[in-house]
């Protein structure tokens, strides 16, 4: 289908998917195997440009918005999830940044995300804290010369290889979520050491530490918008950024699809190719829809992000829900078609299977986000009772 992209758009998805092939696909089954973080292939995205997609012009950037950002995630993540997402929580690390930073701290700090020299990190999950978001107990407390940050962030995408965090802490702790502020911290400030690296189910090149604070200073200047808006701030960018999963799930969906496409026309059973068995193609057309119907209601939800539309929480979340239990369903239907060879390494569908689980469980859960979405149905008809 023809989603009508711009020109610019064309030409960031054609260097993605050129960077996927000829560069991540030899060795995403090595980087996954090792759980190596992908330095190399992060160092090439750079040196293409990638991470300026994301960040406006005045700071070095391309000036791309939501659906920009999408496009490189899902030609990355058709090749390797666990590459699109070190790619895409970089974007997530500066969101708040760019939204709500003062000039003087853009031009400090995205540069050097725009041109790949750093990474960036978003951290708001602790031990205590994952759907219940708001009961965070990581402090900022406001002392001479800035905040004293102590507490510990769990399972935080980019935590170790990164070099910019934006970390939510409370800096008011009387008031609960209402008390939390946006700081930056930049990795090698005194006080600030990450805990233990998490081995995962999938998305194995990625890195996903705790960062551990320990009376590390903060310095004033990097509260990022006011004091106490934090847990607001991080709603806002969870709403804008969940296209992003979204579009992770619909290069997973592709890309196992595409797989599983290739394995049925490879392969003879009965004295049959298995593309030509009804079964098999039943299947390989509701992997394809599911697919096509992800992709749309993405790319309408990102378009609807960068509209600068407010009320984006439903469709944002909507496209997050569908296309992560899309690519769940489909990795498992590629392994299905591939049979026993399905089941082994040596077959990209297993590992596409591992990765997808993730996507219906970070960025909110499925379950929670449903919840959310059932909530402003109910809003929406107590508003016309
Ligand atoms: C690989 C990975 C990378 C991550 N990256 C980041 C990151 O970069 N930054 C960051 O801040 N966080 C990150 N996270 C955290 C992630 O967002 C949380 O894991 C997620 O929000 C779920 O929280 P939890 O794991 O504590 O699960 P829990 O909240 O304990 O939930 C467990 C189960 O209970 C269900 N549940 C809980 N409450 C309810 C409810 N009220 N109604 C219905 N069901 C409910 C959930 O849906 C889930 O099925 C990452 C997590 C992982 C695993």
């Amino acid at each position: 289908m023809d989603y009508f992209l711009t020109e610019q758009q064309k030409t960031i998805k054609e260097l993605a998917r050129r960077i996927a092939e000829e560069r991540v696909l030899p060795v995403r089954a090595e980087l996954d195997e090792k759980e190596e973080f992908p330095w190399d292939i992060v160092k090439e995205l750079a040196a293409a440009d990638m991470f300026r997609v994301f960040v406006p012009e005045e700071y070095d950037g391309l000036g791309g918005g939501c659906l920009d950002l999408c496009i490189v995630t899902e030609e990355l993540s058709r090749v390797c999830s666990g590459i699109a997402v070190t790619y895409a929580a970089s974007a997530l690390g500066c969101m708040t940044l760019m939204e709500y930073g003062t000039d003087e701290q853009k031009h400090k700090f995205l540069p050097d995300i725009a041109s790949g020299k750093k990474l960036s990190a978003f951290a708001i999950t602790e031990p205590t804290a994952g759907s219940d978001a708001a009961n965070i107990k990581t402090t900022a407390d406001k002392v001479e010369g800035g905040y004293l940050l102590n507490g510990t962030k769990q399972f935080i995408t980019n935590g170790g290889e990164a070099e910019i965090y934006t970390v939510i802490a409370l800096t008011d702790k009387t008031r609960g979520a209402r008390g939390a502020s946006a700081i930056i911290v930049e990795k090698d400030t005194e006080g600030f050491t990450f805990g233990k690296k998490e081995k995962k189910m999938g998305i194995r090149t990625s890195a996903t530490r705790e960062l551990v604070f320990r009376n590390c200073l903060v310095p004033e200047e990097n509260l990022l918008g006011r004091a106490g808006l934090g847990f607001i701030q991080a709603m806002r960018l969870f709403d804008k950024s969940r296209p992003g999963i979204g579009a992770q799930a619909v290069g997973l969906c592709q890309g196992a699809l595409e797989a599983a496409t290739d394995y049925a026309e490879e392969r003879v059973q009965f004295d049959q190719h298995l593309i030509t068995m009804p079964v098999i193609q039943q299947m390989l057309a509701d992997m394809s829809i599911q697919t096509e119907a992800a992709r749309a209601l993405v790319y309408a939800a990102a378009r609807y992000v960068d509209s600068g539309a407010k009320d984006v929480t439903e469709p944002s979340a909507a496209s997050k829900v569908f296309a992560s239990d899309a690519a769940m369903k489909v990795a498992m239907d590629a392994v299905q078609i591939c049979g026993g060879s399905g089941y082994m390494r040596d077959y990209p569908v297993e590992k596409m299977m591992r990765d997808a689980k993730i996507l219906q469980i970070y960025e909110g859960t499925n379950q929670i986000l449903r919840g959310a979405i059932a909530a402003n149905l109910r809003k929406r008809k107590a508003r016309t009772a």
